[in-house]
């Protein structure tokens, strides 16, 4: 049975200063509820919404990076419908005149690459933030924070050309690293992207789950829902057409409404707002495009000599590239790419943390440091890992550590010197290896270890016991 999905995103221009139609700030998170409210963003009667030009600059940004035919003209429209989260009785938004029509962002399946297309891109305020006393569906009451009335939104609606749960995870990390490329938005922030997953089996009625706040529970939500779509058509019976509500404690989807159709809204121009003539935003935006995941990983390659493994690794997720770009300054990129891939990266997510955490407790500069010391041979790979764990948990500065800890490596010098000695020391063993068992040398490289608390190379001290015995 064929199973068709479609998105609705709305992304946060949380980066911004201001909200949508007033001079409200929208660093709002972990305030006091109702502290960043106005007039305006109330809903009260008679205030005046005046747009922020920096969001439509915001806005076309991503659309011109998302490959959409962006809009010299452009309307707000008032969307009607009565929810305690929406003051005014109505949300702006846009219907016939939007930002962005098409565009597409291209994913990497199994299969190859997949063009995932859109329909269509348009700009709206957030509405406020209902909080339930329990589950949606049996709270008695619930509160409401004005602080997210009128923060810049942007909803991205896919055409439904996604065939799996899967793909549409990937469709949504993808978005969010060229969101966070533009750097427009932060997808860290609590309610930085939400989506509406709509999904049908073979010809059945379209389901629209609303409201999934995580990649996870999209992935999540839209599996359940295709079982009990299956399960209902095996069964003989009809799905019908219906608007429903994922229960992220359960990992199910209940039933909310029947959809509500486009001419429930009774959309019309908002009359407190002229249009947009965009033309000269556009071609200003334009000049201002960062350089894209694609192109980076291209010039990684190129100026790093990097393989296409680690460029690929890098450039998916800014933080992490630029984190490289700055230790790459003073230490060989290639070292630079595979300690920050390979072991810097696993070391975060296993903090649940990403390259910001980094940025504060392992700065680029000392990382650089610490990898100079490696690359002259005065601490070991052991140590390395060590010192970044240090930094990451505990903090202190990089040569401290090291001292510290005892992880400065010990001078080749002086292991040759305790390899003499060692040998002095186990005439039987040596006879051992003369009489051809070659354990015996393990044995010879495990006395220097044990002398040296483990700062020994193995590899190395073996080469030298084997230099001195077979003299
Ligand atoms: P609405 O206005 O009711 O939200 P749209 O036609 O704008 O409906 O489509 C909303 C979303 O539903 C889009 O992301 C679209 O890709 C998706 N969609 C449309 N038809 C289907 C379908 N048969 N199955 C799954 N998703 C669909
Ligand atoms: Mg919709
Ligand atoms: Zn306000």
């Amino acid at each position: 049975m064929d199973v068709i999905i479609g998105l609705e995103v709305h992304v946060q221009l949380n980066k911004l200063k201001t909200k949508m139609f007033c001079p409200c700030s929208i660093n709002y998170h972990g305030d006091e509820p109702n502290t960043h409210v106005c007039p305006v963003c109330l809903g009260m009667p008679g205030a005046m919404p005046v747009l922020n030009k920096e969001a439509v600059k915001a806005g076309i940004k991503v659309a011109l990076a998302l490959n959409a035919d962006v809009q010299p003209f452009m309307v707000f429209d008032r969307k009607n419908y009565f929810y305690p989260d929406l003051p005014k009785g109505f949300q702006i938004s846009q219907y016939d005149h939007p930002l962005a029509w098409g565009g597409y962002v291209t994913i990497e399946t199994e299969e190859g690459e997949k063009k995932i297309t859109l329909r269509r891109i348009h700009m709206e305020e957030d509405p406020g933030k209902l909080t339930y006393k329990g589950s949606i569906t049996t709270a008695s009451y619930s509160l409401i924070d004005y602080n997210r009335s009128g923060v810049p939104l942007l909803e991205i609606v896919t055409e439904p050309v996604m065939k799996s749960p899967k793909e549409a995870r990937l469709f949504l990390n993808k978005l969010r690293i060229i969101l966070e490329y533009l750097d427009v938005f932060d997808g860290n922030l609590e309610g930085a992207m939400r989506v509406d997953a709509n999904v049908s089996v073979e010809g059945g009625g379209r389901v629209e789950i609303k409201n999934i706040s995580s990649f996870k529970g999209v992935e999540k939500a839209l599996t359940y829902e295709i079982t009990r779509q299956k399960n209902l058509i095996r069964m003989g019976r009809t799905v019908k057409r219906e608007t429903r509500h994922f229960d992220e404690a359960n990992n199910i989807t209940v039933s909310l409404r029947s959809k509500e159709e486009e001419q429930d809204y009774r959309y019309f121009p908002e009359p407190d707002l002229v249009p947009v003539y965009a033309e000269e935003l556009i071609e200003e935006v334009k000049q201002t495009l960062p350089e894209m995941p694609e192109e980076k990983r291209e010039r990684f390659r190129k100026q790093y000599g990097l393989s296409d493994a680690f460029a690929k690794v890098l450039v998916m997720d800014i933080k992490m590239a630029n984190y490289f770009e700055d230790v790459a300054k003073t230490v060989n990129p290639k070292l630079a790419a595979s300690w920050i891939v390979d072991v810097l990266r696993g070391e975060l997510n296993y903090r649940s943390k990403d390259f910001t955490f980094a940025y504060e407790k392992l700065k680029p500069e000392e990382m650089s440091k610490l990898l100079k010391y490696f690359e002259n041979g005065e601490i070991t790979e052991k140590g390395v890992v060590e010192v970044i764990r240090t930094k990451l948990d505990i903090g202190g500065r990089v040569e401290e550590i090291i001292k510290e800890k005892g992880l400065f490596a010990i001078p080749t010098k002086e292991i040759e010197k305790l390899c003499r000695e060692v040998v002095e020391k186990n005439r039987k063993a040596v006879e051992d290896y003369y009489a051809g068992k070659k354990q015996a040398l393990n044995y010879l490289v495990g006395q220097v270890m044990k002398a040296t608390r483990g700062r020994a190379d193995p590899g190395e001290t073996a080469k030298i016991i084997k230099s001195i015995l077979d003299k």
